[in-house]
């Protein structure tokens, strides 16, 4: 099949776009796919069922009219505490009031409020916090009973129905899926969802349970968003395929200055463990409203590149802004601007990632090693699970990396890996077949032309996972793509 022609995104870092009602129209999904969108999220917080399976059929719509594999990102909303109702639907708590969240259904006023999460009533103690409405109250416990939590508002408000609590400062024994969450799990695993996002991860456990449920198929990414899980990071990591900083709710379980620092290790921490690590919330946030973004919203998306995430993550930017389209074009064009920066490459790099002890490893950072010091157009890995691909990956080597993949899955699911493009295509049986495909795949999809070298990395024997080998380097010759059009 012909494929609508669609050049090289010539950047690293990828872009994902939560889809919502600003993309509902087939035609600005594909504006933010064309404007540079490599990954999309579903949030499955909002919206129904009908409703995303006609946004995940409108992105496979796309994948078959460009031909480049796409990545959906099922995110699941995960225990998030509320309030009960209130009489008035609201209430005014003033500052350094008595305020009571208690077991009774009755509804609330200025005095209390039900909050039908009685796991809390068991671990909350006297001195920790109770955040609502995204922080903007502050609750301290004054005492604690297994029926009333009495507080004093720190920082008091109007209080409504339905609000978000966080219990920042205890661990509560709820898992983090929900019954909500095993359904939107279920469905998205019908619908094919490439990766599946995990919210208020708080121990490892958690993951296990949500992998047990995947069945294993799809990738799992824990959002790190509780103090818990940054305190267990390390294990969070291992058990996850990638991690997700998510600072809209990591701000308000700690402080918001706590974040930046945070960061920087969560991305560190992820990169040397080669997974794929995304930086979410409130990058362009202006642009919600505004065509344009602040200085401090373009600095924040650059220094995450800087940082070398994999994938920044646009929001209600994207899902229910006014700017869409926009929002996507100067994502990619800052992220443009910071990978043309000479010191970019250095930066990146930093961070020390030393090849663990195997022959792939060995290999990708030759790759790595091979790009700094002869002019390379793309390093071809041959990679079955996406293993190779990502050990290449995590090496940040300063030229694209071709994934090449019999697998529709494994090239979706490496659409979110910093420097990769995916392209599923059939397996190779010979060494001969490996040279020309590699070639030819780089001239199809533009990544140089005639008299381009490349460094070709696969498995002896063919057809076998985890054989990685050898790296072969090779020159492309013009005639070579007319020579082999026809084959896949
Ligand atoms: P959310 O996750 O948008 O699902 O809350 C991201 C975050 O908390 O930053
Ligand atoms: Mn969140």
């Amino acid at each position: 099949m012909a494929h609508s022609k669609l050049e090289p995104r010539g950047r690293k870092v990828k872009i994902l776009a939560t889809t919502g009602p600003s993309t509902a129209d087939p035609d600005m999904l594909r504006r933010l796919f064309k404007a540079g969108a490599d990954a999309f999220r579903v949030n499955m917080s909002h919206g129904e069922h009908a409703v995303h399976a006609k946004t995940i059929a409108n992105i496979r719509a796309l994948e078959q009219e460009f031909g480049r594999p796409i990545a959906i990102l099922a995110d699941l909303q995960g225990p998030k505490l509320r309030v009960g109702e209130f009489k008035d639907g609201r209430a005014t708590v003033p500052h350094g009031a008595r305020f009571t969240f208690d077991r009774s259904s009755e509804p609330g006023d200025a005095t209390r409020v039900e909050l039908p999460h009685p796991e809390i009533f068991d671990v909350v103690e006297e001195g920790q916090r109770l955040l609502v409405n995204d922080g903007k109250m502050r609750f301290r416990v004054v005492s604690a009973s297994k029926d009333e939590i009495a507080c004093k508002a720190e920082v008091g408000g109007v209080i409504s129905n339905r609000k978000g609590v966080n219990v920042p400062d205890a661990e509560i024994p709820i898992p983090a899926l929900t019954e909500k969450d095993k359904r939107d799990l279920a469905f998205a695993m019908e619908q094919g969802a490439d990766w599946i996002g995990l919210s208020f991860v708080q121990r490892p456990d958690d993951l296990a349970d949500a992998r047990k449920l995947m069945g294993g198929k799809g990738a799992l990414c824990a959002k790190i968003e509780k103090p818990s899980a940054v305190r267990r990071l390390p294990e969070i990591i291992e058990m996850s395929d990638g991690i997700m900083v998510a600072r809209g709710d990591l701000g308000v379980e700690l402080n918001p200055e706590e974040v930046p620092p945070l960061q920087k290790k969560i991305v560190n921490a992820t990169r040397l463990m080669g997974k794929p690590v995304i930086v979410a919330t409130q990058m362009l946030e202006s642009m919600i409203e505004s065509p344009a973004p602040t200085r401090a919203e373009v600095s924040d998306v650059a220094n995450a590149v800087y940082d070398g995430a994999d994938a920044v993550m646009l929001s209600a930017e994207t899902a229910a802004g006014d700017w869409p389209e926009e929002a996507v074009i100067m994502m990619a064009s800052i992220a443009r601007q910071v990978e043309a920066d000479e010191d970019y490459t250095a930066r990146v790099r930093m961070l020390e990632t030393p090849p663990d002890a195997t022959t792939a490893d060995a290999l990708a950072h030759a790759c790595m090693t091979i790009g700094d010091t002869v002019k390379l157009s793309a390093i071809t890995v041959f990679t079955f699970s996406g293993s190779s691909a990502r050990r290449v990956a995590r090496e940040r080597p300063a030229v694209p990396v071709m994934a090449l993949t019999p697998s529709m899955e494994v090239a979706r699911r490496v659409a979110l890996l910093w420097g990769a493009h995916p392209v599923a295509t059939k397996d190779i049986g010979s060494f001969e077949e490996m040279v020309a495909k590699g070639k030819r795949m780089a001239l199809r999809h533009g990544f140089g032309g005639s008299g381009s070298r490349l460094a070709v990395m696969a498995g002896v024997p063919f057809g076998q996972s985890g054989a990685t080998n050898l790296v072969h380097v090779v020159t492309v010759q013009g005639d070579e793509l007319e020579r082999h059009e026809s084959e896949n």
